[in-house]
C-alpha cells in the first residue's frame, strides 16, 4: 500500500513535532522551511562569530511532557537547565529580591521586601496549581470548549473564581487580590503581558497569564522556567532529530509559495522557483494570516472564513535585544557575580510602571522605562560564549510600529530605553557590550515569518484562544494547521502539533 505523502510547510518546533507524530505512524513524511536553519521562533543563532544566543524564545517551561516522553527527546538531545533562582528582581531605590525555586525560600525573601504579602504568595502558588489543573485539559484538548462552555464547566466545579482571575480579568486585578505590596504586584502581574499589546489592567489578561503558568512539570515544578542546553534551538534539534530517525525528510532553503488544490482540496505545494511537490495532506505551521491570505489560492475559501481571518488580531510589541558582553553586569543593588545572574532578571517594578509602559508605547511608539526580561544564559551554559565573555538577552515591551511611520527611529529609541534602564541599575553596562542585535515588530516578521512581528501567531487572549482559535482542520479539505495560531496558542509547548498530528491521522484512517 503506497503511503499517504503529508508535506509540513515550516519547521517551527510545531512543525517538527507534527511530522514526528505522522512519521511515527508510518506515513510518508517531508517538511518544507524557508530559512537555512529549523527550529522558528524557537532556535539559536551566533550574534556575533563566538556568541551565540536563544534569538527569539528564551525560556522553556511550556512543552508538554508527554511529547518529551513519547518523542524521547532527551535522547535526541534535550536538556534543560531549571533556573534557580527563577527571578532576580533589582528594584530602582537600590533593594533587590530574589524568586526561587524553593516556595520557602522565597517566602523569606518576601517578607524582607514586603511584609505580609508572603501569605499572599502561599496564596497565589495554591490558586494557579488548582486553576491549571482546571484549565489544562481544554488547552490540550484537539476539540477546545467554547468561552461559554468554558465558564459553564468552571462554574459547574463551583469555581467561578478561576473563570474570574484566570482567565476573563486583568492581571492586575489577579495580582491585587493576593498581593497588597506594589513591589510583588509587578513582580508577578508581567506574565499577563507577555506578547501582548495590552495595559496590564485590561481584560483578558488573566488568560494570558494563566497560560504562563501551564507548564513546568519538566521542571519539577508548575510554574517554572528552564534554560536549554545551546539554548532554544535545542528544543527544536531534538525534535528533528526524533522525526528524522521516524523517517521524516527535512529541507531548509525551501520557502514554499503556493499551496496547490485541485477539485477542492489541498494537492501539495508550489515552491517560490515553481517546483511542485503534490501531497494527500498539507500541513501549515505558518500563522493564519500568512496561511490562508498567502498560500492558499484566491478564491478556494469563502468570504466569512476570509474575513474571520483577517480580523484575527496579530499584533508586535515586543523588543528582543541580543548582545556579546565583555563582562557580567554589576548591579548597584547586588553588586559582584552570584545567583543574580543565573535567573530571569525580571524588571518589573509596580503595576504602575508596567501600565506606563503601555501608555508611552500607544502614544510615542516605545516605552520610556520598558518592561524587560534579561538573561544571561552564558552564565549556566558556558558553551555559548568565549571564555570570560558572556550573551545577554533582554525581552523587553513595548513598542508599537502603529505610532510612527519611520521605525528606525522609533527602535533606537526604543534600544536607548532599554540600554538607559539597564546602565541606571548596573552601572558600566553599555561599556561592555562588544556587538549587539536587535528585533523589533519588523525584523520578527522579516526573519521568522511572523505577521505584523506577533510573537505568538496572534494574541492570546481569551477571545482568540480555546474554540475561538484557528482549528487543525482547515475549511479546505486537506490542509490543516499545526502552529501557534491553532489552539491552544503560541509558546514552546508543542501541543498544537501533537493534536494537529492526531486530527490528520483520525482522518487518513477513516478515509
Ligand atoms: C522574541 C520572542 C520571544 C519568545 N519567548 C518565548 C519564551 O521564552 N518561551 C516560550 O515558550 N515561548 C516564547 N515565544 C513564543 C514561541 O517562541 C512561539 O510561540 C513558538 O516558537 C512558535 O512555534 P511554531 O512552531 O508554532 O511557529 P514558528 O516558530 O513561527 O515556525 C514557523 C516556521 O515556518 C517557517 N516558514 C514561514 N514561511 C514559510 C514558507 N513560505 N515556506 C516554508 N517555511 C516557512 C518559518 O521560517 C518558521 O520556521 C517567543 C517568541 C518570540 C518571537
Amino acid at each position: 500500500m503506497r503511503r499517504a505523502r503529508v508535506v509540513v510547510i515550516g519547521a517551527g518546533h510545531n512543525g517538527l513535532v507534527c511530522a514526528a507524530y505522522l512519521a511515527r505512524a508510518g506515513l510518508d513524511v517531508k517538511v518544507l522551511e524557508r530559512r537555512q536553519v529549523i527550529g522558528g521562533a524557537a532556535v539559536t543563532e551566533e550574534i556575533v562569530p563566538g556568541f551565540r544566543a536563544s534569538s527569539a524564545s528564551y525560556s522553556l517551561s511550556l512543552l508538554r511532557p508527554d511529547i518529551y516522553q513519547e518523542l524521547e527527546l532527551a535522547k535526541h538531545g534535550l536538556e534543560f537547565y531549571p533556573k534557580d533562582p527563577q527571578l532576580f528582581l533589582p528594584l530602582p531605590d537600590g533593594r533587590h529580591f530574589f524568586l526561587w525555586r524553593d516556595e520557602s525560600r522565597s517566602l523569606a525573601e518576601i517578607e524582607g521586601i514586603a511584609p505580609g504579602d508572603a501569605d499572599g504568595y502561599r496564596k497565589f502558588n495554591a490558586f494557579w496549581e488548582e486553576a491549571v489543573a482546571l484549565l489544562r485539559p481544554a488547552v490540550e484538548a484537539t476539540e477546545p470548549p467554547s468561552l461559554d462552555e468554558l465558564r459553564a464547566y468552571l462554574a459547574g466545579k463551583g469555581r467561578e473564581e478561576v473563570w474570574r482571575y484566570g482567565v476573563a480579568g486583568s492581571a492586575a486585578d489577579l495580582v491585587s487580590r493576593f498581593f497588597s505590596s506594589e513591589e510583588m504586584r509587578g513582580a508577578f502581574a508581567s506574565q499577563g503581558i507577555i506578547g501582548t499589546a495590552r495595559s496590564v489592567y485590561d481584560p483578558g489578561t488573566a488568560w494570558v497569564m494563566a497560560y504562563h503558568y501551564l507548564g513546568g512539570e519538566l521542571n519539577g515544578a508548575g510554574g517554572t522556567w528552564a534554560y536549554v542546553r545551546g539554548g532554544m534551538g535545542g528544543v527544536s534539534d531534538s525534535i528533528a532529530g526524533a522525526a528524522r530517525e521516524a523517517g521524516a525528510e527535512i529541507w531548509i532553503d525551501s520557502p514554499v509559495g503556493e499551496l496547490m488544490v485541485e477539485g477542492g482540496r489541498a494537492a501539495g505545494v508550489v515552491f517560490a522557483d515553481g517546483r511542485e511537490i503534490p501531497a494527500t495532506v498539507v500541513i501549515s505551521n505558518l500563522d493564519p494570516k500568512r496561511t490562508f491570505l498567502s498560500l492558499v489560492p484566491g478564491g478556494a475559501l469563502d468570504a466569512d472564513f476570509l474575513e474571520k481571518v483577517r480580523r484575527f488580531e496579530t499584533k508586535g510589541c515586543v523588543l528582543k535585544l541580543n548582545a556579546a558582553i565583555s563582562e557580567l553586569p554589576n548591579f548597584t543593588s547586588c553588586p559582584g557575580a552570584g545567583p543574580q545572574h543565573r535567573g530571569t532578571i525580571e524588571l518589573s517594578f509596580s503595576l504602575e510602571h508596567l501600565d506606563h509602559a503601555f501608555s508611552d508605547a500607544a502614544r510615542q511608539g516605545f516605552s520610556t522605562t520598558p518592561f524587560m526580561e534579561v538573561f544571561i544564559q552564558s552564565v549556566t551554559d558556558p558553551n555559548l560564549a568565549p571564555a570570560g565573555k558572556h550573551v545577554l538577552s533582554a525581552f523587553t515591551q513595548y513598542v508599537s510600529t502603529d505610532v510612527a511611520a519611520d521605525w528606525e527611529q522609533v527602535k533606537a529609541s526604543a534600544t536607548e530605553s532599554v540600554l538607559a534602564l539597564l546602565e541606571s541599575l548596573a552601572p558600566g553596562f553599555r561599556e561592555s557590550i562588544l556587538a549587539m542585535d536587535v528585533l523589533g515588530p519588523p525584523e520578527l516578521e522579516e526573519k521568522l515569518g511572523l505577521t505584523d512581528g506577533d510573537i505568538f501567531h496572534g494574541q492570546i487572549l481569551p477571545e482568540q484562544s480555546f474554540a475561538e482559535r484557528f482549528a487543525y482542520r482547515t475549511p479546505l479539505a486537506g490542509l490543516y494547521l499545526c502552529g501557534s495560531g491553532a489552539s491552544p496558542g503560541g509558546g514552546v509547548m508543542g501541543a498544537a502539533g501533537r493534536n494537529a498530528a492526531r486530527v490528520v491521522l483520525q482522518d487518513v484512517v477513516d478515509a
